[in-house]
């Protein structure tokens, strides 16, 4: 039985686990990766928390993601569980952290996780040509391949692309590939970032004091859904976890109106009833006072009501408990895109049928964070991307 070839353009975390998963047996497979070696986005996620995916239940697992129908067949193939246990079966044991996400065990870096990947392809004799740059189709849908200054045309069976979101262009992530699928008539969604740091226009004096400074476990709200966690906040504005997973809802009202609005319960182990109750008994004590000793709030906390509330809103109890279960942050701009954890936009979903494959191309799929889904960091990112490889390959592999 002749084989039949497998082309995959990327070598991000998506690309990887699809070869790592296909048959090669059944397929002759190859990776085009444009930089120099693959996977330097996945090795960039390895210098900061590094989360390959996070243990909650997956019914709740899988709600996190925007929209969920679309990744919920890939996710339910291969679930966090799934990866845990494959991750543990090549040789990479995990724990699950304070906050649920699942981090590779003390002594296991980024690199040792990839080169693990790797080994895996090496020993399937797939091969991973680097400095190999996709730039578009030729009538036939043949590739058109720059490989040292020079267009090749490249034929394949199968082809697909898992050319990354549009952050972190160093990495080789540069969403370039757009306009090459717009100009085909395939529907592109601007990219825009997601999971990055908002813009908020505070006070010379109090962002000057307070930089680098976390507000810990608050609940943020934002358009009705809530995150509870961390918050730091910078000169620009926000960053960390709680405003990372509001990333969708932010975004919406930063696009309908040029801001938005979020709030933050600072004192969620308390209800309102009873805020108001310890602030009325304070007694001679100012409300500064109080608001550390019978409350609890930290000096930054305390700062960051100042600063915000006017000074009759912070002077009236009953005003100041509502503000300390509801302070309104106002948001003016996002990070540029280049500086964002993901993005979201890309192929359009519409585009794509339930298996990935391109409804306008046949036999050509598109997988990883290209296509325009939406995730919170903390490990989902990855597990997506690598629940859709899985699942590919299986499709693929059994057709
Ligand atoms: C700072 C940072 C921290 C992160 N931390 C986490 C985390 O802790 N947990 C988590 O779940 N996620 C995290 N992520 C997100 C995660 O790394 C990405 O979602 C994931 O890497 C996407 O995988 P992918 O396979 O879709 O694409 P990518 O990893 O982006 O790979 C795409 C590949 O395609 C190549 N390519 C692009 N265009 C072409 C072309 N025309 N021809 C040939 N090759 C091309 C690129 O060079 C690249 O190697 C983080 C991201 C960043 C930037």
């Amino acid at each position: 039985m002749t084989k039949k070839s497998i082309l995959i353009i990327g070598g991000g975390p998506s690309a990887l686990m699809l070869a790592a998963m296909l048959d090669e047996r059944k397929f002759e497979i190859t990776i085009l990766e444009k930089g120099a070696a693959p996977a330097r986005k996945f090795l960039v996620a390895g210098d900061g928390g590094f989360n390959l995916t996070h243990a909650e239940p997956l019914e709740q697992f899988i709600t996190r993601f925007t929209p969920s129908s679309f990744l919920e067949k890939s996710i339910r193939s291969f679930t966090n569980d799934d990866f845990r246990r494959w991750l543990s079966a090549i040789g990479i044991e995990t724990f699950v952290g304070t906050s649920k996400r699942i981090f590779p065990v003390a002594g296991i870096r980024p690199i040792d996780v990839l080169n693990t990947i790797l080994k895996i392809i090496t020993r399937k004799d797939i091969p991973i040509k680097p400095k190999n740059t996709w730039k578009g189709w030729n009538e036939n849908h043949d590739l058109i391949i720059d490989h040292n200054y020079k267009d090749h045309i490249v034929k394949a069976d199968i082809v697909v692309f898992a050319l990354g979101g549009g952050s972190w262009s160093k990495t080789g992530s540069d969403g370039s590939w757009m306009s090459l699928f717009a100009a085909k008539g395939i529907k592109t969604i601007p990219l825009q970032p997601s999971n990055c740091a908002y813009e908020i226009p505070w006070e010379e004096k109090f962002i000057t004091e307070e930089e680098g400074m976390p507000l810990k476990n608050i609940a943020v709200f934002c358009n009705g859904k809530e995150k509870k966690g961390e918050v730091v906040l910078t000169q620009f504005g926000i960053e960390g976890g709680a405003v990372y997973a509001l990333s969708a809802e932010i975004r919406q009202q930063l696009n309908e109106k040029s801001n938005a609005t979020i709030y933050l319960d600072l004192k969620p182990t308390l209800s309102l009833v009873e805020i108001k109750k310890r602030l009325a008994n304070r007694g001679k004590k100012s409300l500064t006072t109080v608001l550390n000793d019978a409350l609890n709030l930290t000096k930054l906390q305390i700062a960051l009501l100042k600063t915000i509330l006017t000074k009759e809103e912070f002077t009236q109890p009953p005003v100041l408990a509502t503000k300390i279960k509801q302070l309104p942050l106002k948001i003016t701009g996002m990070a540029p895109i280049d500086e964002a954890i993901s993005t979201v936009g890309g192929i359009a979903l519409e585009e794509v049928d339930e298996n990935f494959q391109l409804k306008k191309i046949a036999n050509q799929y598109v997988i990883g964070e290209m296509l325009d889904w939406d995730a919170p960091t903390g490990g989902y990112l990855l597990q997506a991307s690598f629940s859709m490889g899985y699942y590919l390959a299986n499709k693929l592999n059994n057709d």
